[in-house]
């Protein structure tokens, strides 16, 4: 197979500063032509601090260097898409972001949570990907992708459906196993097939929705666990029995700092321990693996080194990214991941294609191979059948012939053994049914033309007048069907007319499949921008809050769960989103409209090529002259008319395909914002139920304990995997009474003591659970007045 020996690439790119711009500590050197290199400059008095032996500048050499300004398409560009162009030709590839917390790890392989520019390289290497197998017809693709967290040496599916169910540590752990030829197996790591960049994408954003929800102040997740998004392709060429299977790990690695350790008189000491005890163990593979003449590698010391072996001095394409938030107090981690890169960049791989035989389709195909031998055995030696087909015989061949050409497999044959009138016969039945299917299928008056072109025009008066008859027939029958038609069509145009009035988008989306039919085969070009519609108002109905359990979370909850929304800095964003959102929509909608009047210009004009055709038979009839046989110049003009229109509508077509991708993304970053603002809210008032306790021991008075600690359903019913098509699966774990969702009372940490009624002079509900959030609420808000009274002093 072929093979590709390539060192690990590596990139490196600064994040942008913060607040405070610091100049001078670093530079960027763009001018040699294949490397770039990166000098760091230590500050003198930083340099001051340090033992003696501290350099006052070092220099890195990367592939190339995307400096603070870069945007996220150039880094695709570079990075990513000559990765994913190996993957989609069968090589297995990683892309992996390495660096300290808050240095744009998360950034570079996911993407922002704010715009939709600031989309990162995973969503867009899965439009590329979806786009590019879209346009290969040559093969069939199936693809898949799995999410693993790996925290604490422990593997987590983030795609696992019960996520929303269950605690972390309640789920399955993914495990690793080894085959005999010491191939790595996940055990309890899920493949989600995806079939369009929008199942994808869901996965993706379903994924960092679980991430999130799992974590908790004690759980750093973002910052400790190493997450792993890959796309898994496998293709295979109709009738062959080769299958390529590629594999694209984008990883997004725990955050690199290291425990500094101080040593004897307060001075920080050189050698320093990662906080992640997988990232030392991926140091020491890397140190093994750049020394050449090492052959034990310690790959197996821990589960992500496992996973990521092949990526790592195996068959793979691999590309580092090394992030670096270049400033004064960063020098030292900056310096580490650099030394880290430039280890990196020494580790040479192997990658190779990655085919294979599937055996059952070799079987398949080894038996066809014997069969054919052996007709063509009893062809050569020629037995001769005299007798001619019995009838058995022949219902048996239509049989046959029918089965074949229903059968949409490419693979499929007519086999009917070495008999020649077998084959014979079946040719002349083909053609019998080739013939008729045409004459049905042709436009009559057209089909009639050209059978008059073909027919002698020396025929005989008796021949002529029969056709002229014909025509007759044929020209009533047209003019009934043209009536029939504008009819149907005055009719879907009034249908049309109204449902424009509703949603002039949705419509046209609909109708759209009418004209570009190869279009509508491809399933990520159904739009359902109304249903979009509807979600995006789900933003504003907060649909969690209505099934919490027993159909209602208390009103004092639900009142401070508004003043937190409105005073929280997400909102904002929700806020900037869905404007854009709305925008997005006017504009989707205008395009629509602007799509059905092109559609309604080509069904114009298809109706005056009929039109055309008509005036033409009729003038056949009364006066036959050559002329008419040869080619309408208006038909022709109509024709490219027609076809300009055409493209016009496939322009806008695809035009309005890039928006939907972009709506549809803004509404699940909408979504996850939405979460993250719920799981806030949730820790807030945890927070503040506890301090009421604490401040107000008088008001435990009431033996009855009860916990106030609102949960949200864990709000996924847009990004469930369960609303899939493809992917669904009931969770088991999905609880019908709810008592995960809400107020939970076996909540040991989380107790507070319902208030005697007496205590208070506020109208309570005499429900001791509404009534102790109603004083929550009222204690909250005291909290928040007294705060906001102090910042204005
Ligand atoms: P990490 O994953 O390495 O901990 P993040 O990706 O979360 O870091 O980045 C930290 C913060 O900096 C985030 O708010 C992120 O949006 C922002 N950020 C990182 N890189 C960039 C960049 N290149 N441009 C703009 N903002 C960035
Ligand atoms: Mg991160």
């Amino acid at each position: 197979a072929a093979m590709v020996k390539e060192t690990i690439r590596v990139y490196a790119r600064v994040k942008p500063p913060g607040r405070r711009q610091q100049a001078g500590i670093y530079s960027v050197d763009d001018d040699e032509k294949s490397l770039s290199s990166l000098e760091i400059i230590v500050p003198h008095d930083l340099a001051d601090g340090f033992v003696n032996n501290k350099r006052e500048s070092y220099k890195f050499k990367f592939q190339k260097i995307f400096d603070q300004e870069a945007k996220q398409d150039v880094v695709f560009d570079s990075i990513a898409k000559p990765v994913a162009e190996c993957v989609l030709t069968g090589y297995n590839g990683t892309i992996f972001a390495y660096g300290q917390t808050g240095s744009g790890k998360t950034f570079t392989i996911t993407g922002g949570a704010e715009r939709y520019s600031d989309r990162g390289i995973i969503p867009r290497t899965l439009s590329y990907i979806f786009d590019q197998l879209r346009k290969d017809s040559s093969k069939v693709y199936t693809t898949h992708v799995s999410y693993l967290e790996i925290y604490n040496e422990c593997g987590y599916d983030l795609l696992d459906p019960r996520h929303e169910a269950s605690r972390l540590e309640d789920l399955p752990k993914v495990t690793i196993m080894e085959d005999p030829d010491q191939n790595i197996h996940l055990k309890n790591l899920s493949l989600q097939q995806a079939t369009n960049e929008e199942e994808a994408l869901n996965l993706l954003f379903l994924g960092d929705t679980n991430r999130m929800i799992a974590e908790t102040p004690m759980n750093q997740a973002s910052t400790r666990s190493h997450c792993i998004f890959t796309i898994h392709i496998s293709s295979k060429e109709p009738g062959s029995a080769t299958i390529r299977r590629s594999k694209l790990h984008l990883v997004d690695l725990a955050g690199s700092e290291r425990v500094a350790k101080t040593g004897v008189g307060g001075h920080l000491l050189t050698e320093a321990k990662y906080i992640n005890l997988s990232l030392h163990y991926l140091e020491q593979v890397i140190i093994a693996l750049a020394e050449k003449k090492r052959s034990h590698i310690p790959y197996r010391n821990s589960m992500m080194t496992s996973v990521l072996r092949d990526s790592l001095g195996g068959n793979c394409m691999t590309t580092m990214i090394a992030t670096l938030s270049l400033d004064k107090r960063n020098i030292d981690e900056s310096l580490s991941t650099c030394r880290f890169a430039q280890r990196v960049a020494l580790i040479k791989n192997e990658a190779v294609l990655n085919e294979e035989m599937d055996p059952k389709l070799m079987i398949v195909q080894l038996k066809k191979e014997i069969q054919e031998l052996k007709d063509e055995l009893a062809l050569v030696t020629g037995k001769e059948r005299t007798s001619e087909l019995s009838q058995d015989e022949l219902l048996q061949l239509d049989e046959l012939i029918e089965t074949f050409l229903e059968d949409n497999d490419p693979d499929s044959t007519l086999d009917v053994g070495a008999d020649m009138r077998k084959i014979k016969y079946c040719f002349v039945h083909v053609k019998q049914l080739m013939n008729h299917s045409k004459i049905s299928d042709k436009k009559l008056l057209s089909q009639h033309i050209s059978e008059e072109k073909d027919t002698n025009k020396e025929a005989g008066e008796e021949e002529l007048k029969k056709l002229k008859e014909l025509l007759q027939q044929r020209d009533n029958e047209i003019n009934i069907l043209v009536n029939m038609l504008k009819k149907e069509k005055k009719k879907a145009q009034d249908a049309l007319f109204q449902l424009n009035a509703a949603s002039a988008g949705s419509t046209v989306l609909e109708q759209s499949h009418s004209i570009n039919s190869e279009e509508s085969q491809s399933p990520s070009s159904c739009f359902s921008l109304k249903e979009a519609k509807d979600f995006s108002s789900s933003v504003h109905r907060l649909p969690f809050l209505s099934r919490q359990t027993g159909g209602k979370m208390s009103l004092g909850c639900q009142e401070a769960f508004e003043v937190f929304k409105r005073d929280h800095a997400d909102s904002i964003t929700i806020e900037d989103n869905k404007q854009l959102l709305n925008q997005r929509f006017t504009e989707a909608k205008c395009l629509g409209e602007k799509l059905n009047e092109v559609r309604n210009k080509i069904n114009h004009l298809k109706g005056e090529i009929n039109q055309r055709h008509i005036q033409r038979a009729a003038l056949a009839i009364s006066s036959p002259s050559e002329e008419l046989y040869t080619l309408d110049p208006v038909e022709e003009k109509l024709r490219t008319e027609i076809e300009e229109e055409k493209k016009r509508y496939k322009t806008m077509f695809n035009r309005l395909k890039g928006l939907k991708v972009e709506i549809e993304h803004l509404q699940l970053l909408m979504e996850k914002v939405k979460v993250k603002l719920q799981k806030d809210f949730e820790v807030w008032w945890s927070e503040e139920s506890i301090n009421l306790q604490q401040e107000n021991p008088e008001m435990v008075s009431s033996p009855n304990t009860t916990t106030v600690y609102p949960r949200f359903i864990k709000s996924s019913q847009h990004l469930s995997t369960s609303s899939f098509s493809e992917t669904t699966r009931v969770s088991p774990n999905e609880d019908p009474a709810g008592k995960n969702n809400s107020i939970t009372s076996n909540n040991p940490t989380l107790k507070t003591r319902t208030p005697p009624i007496s205590s208070t002079s506020i109208p309570l509900t005499g429900d001791s659970q509404a009534d102790a959030d109603i004083l929550a609420f009222i204690k909250a808000r005291q909290n928040i007045l007294q705060k906001k009274g102090k910042s204005c002093q």
